[in-house]
Order: C-alpha cells, then sequence, then structure tokens
C-alpha cells in the first residue's frame, strides 16, 4: 500500500514505533495532495508547507470550506464570501489543533453545502477519485475525494441533510453525522441550522471512532450542543454483532434503487443475519414526506442564515456602476447578485417564499409538524431495534452534468439520508461492495441518538469481515 494510502491509525503505530515522523507523513501526504488535485480538485486552497506541532494525533487533515479555521481563508465554496478570514477557530478546528492535528487545507464543496455533487462550488466542481468524469458525491465532496484519493488522511465534512455520508458513499470511504447536538457546531457556517452537524470522513471505522472522539463533547458556545458524556468510541470496536437488533424499514427499498446497490446492501443484511444479529422488519411511515419536508425547513433555515452576507460584514462588496434605488439598496443587491450562485438564489428565495406572511402556516409550520412525525417514527422503530440499515443512496456517482440542471433529480439522491438529519439522530455510511463499473456502493446504518458507538460497533465487525475498507482508487 501507498504511504498516502495509510490510515490514521497506521500512522499512528508508525509514529509509535519510530518508523516515520508526523512531518514525514504530513509532508507526504501534501505532496501527494498537491501532485493529484489538478485531477480531483479535492481541496480548494492547500497550504505550501505543513508543519507538525506535537500532540497525541499529529495527523494531515481535511477542513471542508464552511468551517472556520483562524486566519485561513474560508469562503463555503462561495464566491460571496471571497477574501472572508475569520478571526477564530471553529470549535473542532481547536480540537484537532490540541490534538496535534495537521491542516492541510480548504476541502471543496457544494456552495454553502447546497448540493449533492460538489458542481455547485465556485471553484470548479470535485471529481471522484474512482472515475474522474464522475461526481464525488455533495456537498462534502472535496473532503471524501480527499480522503478517497490519499489528498489527506481523513477529513471533515458537514452534513444537514447526508453531506457527509453520500459523498462517503460514492468515494467508498466511511462517513459519520453524529446526533444533533453531540459535536459543537460554533465557527461552522449555518446552512440549516436545527440540522447541521460536523463530523469524521476517513478511510476505515477505526479512524472514524477516533476523529469522532477528537472532536465530540459539549461546547456552551454553541447554544444547541447537549452536555452529555461522551462514551470512549474505541472500546466500541469489538468484531461482535451477536443479538444487535437489525432493523430493516420497507420505505427504504423502494423503486429507483440501483439493481447492484440493492444486491450489495442486501448483502449486508445477510452479513448481520449470518453473524448472530437479529434482522426485524421496521416501519418508517413518514419517510416519503422526509425530502419534501427537508426542502422546506433546510431552506427556510439557509434563507435566514445567508441574509448576513450582504457585502457589509463579511467578503465580497460589489459595488453597482449607476444608482438604481440608493446607494446602500444597490450595494446589497449587487453583491447578493454577484455573489451568490444559481443553488444559493434557488434556496434564498424558496426558503423566502415558505416563510413569507400569507405561506408561513401552510408551509413552514406544517413542516415542522411533519418533522415531528419523522421524529416519532424514529423513535417507535427503535423500541423494536438497535440499528436501522438501508442504502446511502439510491445510486452510486453518477456523471458530471448528469442532474445539475434537474434540481428535483439532484434532490433525490438523499432520500435516505435526510430522515436522520430530520429526527437528529446519528447515522453512519460506509463501503459495502461496488457496482459493475467498480464505483463505490455505500451501507447505511442509523442509531437512537447519542448511541454512536452502537453505530460504530455494527460498522467495524462488518467492516472488518468484509474488507471493503482495503480498496483504494487508483489516480
Ligand atoms: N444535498 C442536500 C441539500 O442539497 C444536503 C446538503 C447537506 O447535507 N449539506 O440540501
Amino acid at each position: 500500500m501507498n504511504h498516502f494510502d495509510l490510515t490514521a491509525h497506521a500512522w499512528l503505530d508508525l509514529f509509535q514505533s519510530g518508523k516515520a515522523t508526523p512531518q514525514e507523513a504530513a509532508d507526504a501526504v501534501l505532496q501527494r495532495a498537491s501532485q493529484v488535485n489538478a485531477k480531483t480538485n479535492a481541496f480548494i486552497r492547500l497550504n505550501d508547507k505543513v508543519r507538525a506541532q506535537g500532540g497525541p494525533c499529529p495527523v494531515a487533515i481535511a477542513i471542508k470550506d464552511n468551517i472556520c479555521v483562524n486566519g485561513h481563508l474560508t469562503t463555503c465554496g462561495s464566491k460571496i464570501l471571497e477574501g472572508f478570514i475569520p478571526p477564530y477557530d471553529a470549535c473542532v478546528v481547536e480540537k484537532i489543533k490540541a490534538a496535534g492535528g495537521i491542516i492541510l487545507g480548504s476541502a471543496n464543496m457544494d456552495e454553502f453545502a447546497f448540493g449533492s455533487s460538489c458542481e455547485t462550488s465556485a471553484y470548479g466542481p470535485a471529481r471522484n477519485p474512482w472515475a474522474l468524469d464522475r461526481v464525488p458525491g455533495g456537498s462534502s465532496g472535496g473532503s471524501a475525494a480527499s480522503v478517497a484519493a490519499g489528498q489527506a488522511v481523513w477529513a471533515l465534512g458537514s452534513d444537514t441533510g447526508g453531506s457527509i455520508r453520500q459523498p462517503a458513499s460514492f468515494c467508498g470511504v466511511v462517513g459519520l453525522k453524529p446526533t444533533y447536538g453531540r459535536v459543537s457546531r460554533y465557527g461552522l457556517i449555518a446552512f440549516g441550522s436545527s440540522l447541521d452537524q460536523i463530523g469524521p470522513i476517513t478511510k476505515d471505522v477505526k479512524d472514524c471512532a477516533k476523529l469522532l472522539a477528537i472532536i465530540a463533547g459539549f461546547d456552551e458556545r454553541d447554544s444547541t450542543s447537549v452536555n452529555v458524556p461522551v462514551p470512549d468510541y474505541a472500546a466500541a470496536l469489538v468484531k461482535d454483532v451477536k443479538g444487535l437488533r437489525i432493523g430493516v424499514p420497507k420505505e427504504y427499498f423502494i423503486d429507483g434503487i440501483e439493481p447492484d446497490v440493492l444486491a450489495a446492501v442486501q448483502k449486508a443484511v445477510q452479513y448481520y443475519r449470518d453473524h448472530g444479529a437479529v434482522i426485524v422488519n421496521v416501519n418508517l411511515p413518514h419517510t416519503e414526506y422526509a425530502l419534501a419536508t427537508y426542502y422546506i425547513i433546510a431552506t427556510a433555515e439557509a434563507s435566514s442564515n445567508l441574509a448576513r452576507f450582504d457585502g457589509v460584514a463579511f467578503g465580497l462588496r460589489a459595488a453597482p456602476s449607476k444608482v438604481r434605488k440608493n446607494p446602500l439598496m444597490d450595494m446589497y443587491e449587487e453583491t447578493r447578485a454577484r455573489g451568490f450562485g444559481d443553488e444559493a438564489k434557488r434556496r434564498i428565495m424558496l426558503g423566502t417564499y415558505v416563510l413569507s406572511s400569507g405561506y408561513y402556516d401552510a408551509y413552514y409550520l406544517r413542516a415542522q409538524k411533519v418533522r415531528t412525525l419523522i421524529k416519532q417514527d424514529f423513535e417507535n422503530a427503535f423500541q423494536a431495534c438497535d440499528v436501522i440499515l438501508s442504502p446511502t443512496s439510491p445510486t452510486t456517482a453518477f456523471k458530471v452534468g448528469e442532474k445539475i440542471s434537474d434540481p428535483l433529480a439532484m434532490y433525490l439522491s438523499d432520500v435516505f439520508t435526510i430522515p436522520a438529519n430530520m429526527a437528529g439522530v446519528p447515522a453512519i455510511s460506509l463501503p459495502c461492495g461496488f457496482d459493475r463499473s467498480k464505483l463505490p456502493v455505500g451501507l447505511q446504518l442509523m442509531a437512537r441518538p447519542f448511541a454512536e458507538d452502537v453505530l460504530l460497533r455494527a460498522a467495524y465487525a462488518y467492516e472488518q469481515a468484509t474488507g471493503w475498507h482495503r480498496e483504494r482508487a487508483v489516480l
């Protein structure tokens, strides 16, 4: 295996036995990142030099471009944040630095995390390391592609409706969306504040447990952070699923799933059955409303979060050539017209519409009620099982350009990932095979709030038995 393909825990073993130093490791990964970035465009910005500072986990990491890094351009993949340099670190970045983490640069993403393909980035699309004519998924496509291509040992992404899990699935890596409130959102540039979570994207489940342990925990600067103890995630990595109740929801096994995806996921169900888990049928009856509900709540929150980008305090300020209304209004309008891309404008318009006085009750308020029903579906299902299993996405990675002009087709890519955000429950995607074109397939597991350890246990046992995580994209 190439050195740039090593996991964080493999590097840490090499550091421990004196066979490599953190500086050598970081230099090697940075070199790989620079060499192949013209192909993947996984990084929007790469640091020219990196310096190992010491600490328990001195590993090279890619940070999604919506997570603030003190003194480094942070642009959310948007032109409107051109020149924005945060004067502080996000909570997760503080924690990574305290662990000795080495930041390689900013990972590409869909603009403001709106998208499932990384094509709405103002810095050009990122590409899937398994097939460069395909998307890496989104919105954390750069994070997932960087890990899959050996351009980073591991990465941070953010997930509002699938943006960690779907790209992890498309790129053949592991991605975990924590329970809402498990990881601080302080310093994450908000998209849908009631849905957003930061989480790890890694080459295997052990690294996922390690990175989650670094970033999880209470933070009083995020008012939705929850003060519950962080369990020992490493202790959950046992190769045993005996007695674990795995719920299979029929609402997630529907028409439109590619046959190769379905076959790979069914094999995973068989694995659990063969190894002593109990397979139970569960129902999540409101699943069919999740996507529509999400696109009301998420756009409503996005439109209000994005109101702050008006050319005054952050990033781009565009001066119109002639006065139209008055100089201040003109400046706002020109800045937003030039700074936001098409998808961001679409979200702002949708969100503003569903919040407007005549439509608030019919859309926004109603969606909040449906959201409660979706959450109750999960509570009921988790009476009968410990883990819910499904495909991460109905398809493998699609071609660049294939869905960009059809927003609805694009939105459908997250039909299985969105409900976990609506309910606030944790969910992981891990590799579970390949389709006939050798594109990775992802398996999604979901669990009760704060039961990330249960997810990691179920994922680890499967991964170790099947070995899909050892496959690497060749670039
Ligand atoms: N693809 C979904 C969207 O476009 C999810 C994005 C996300 O999780 N940030 O909204």
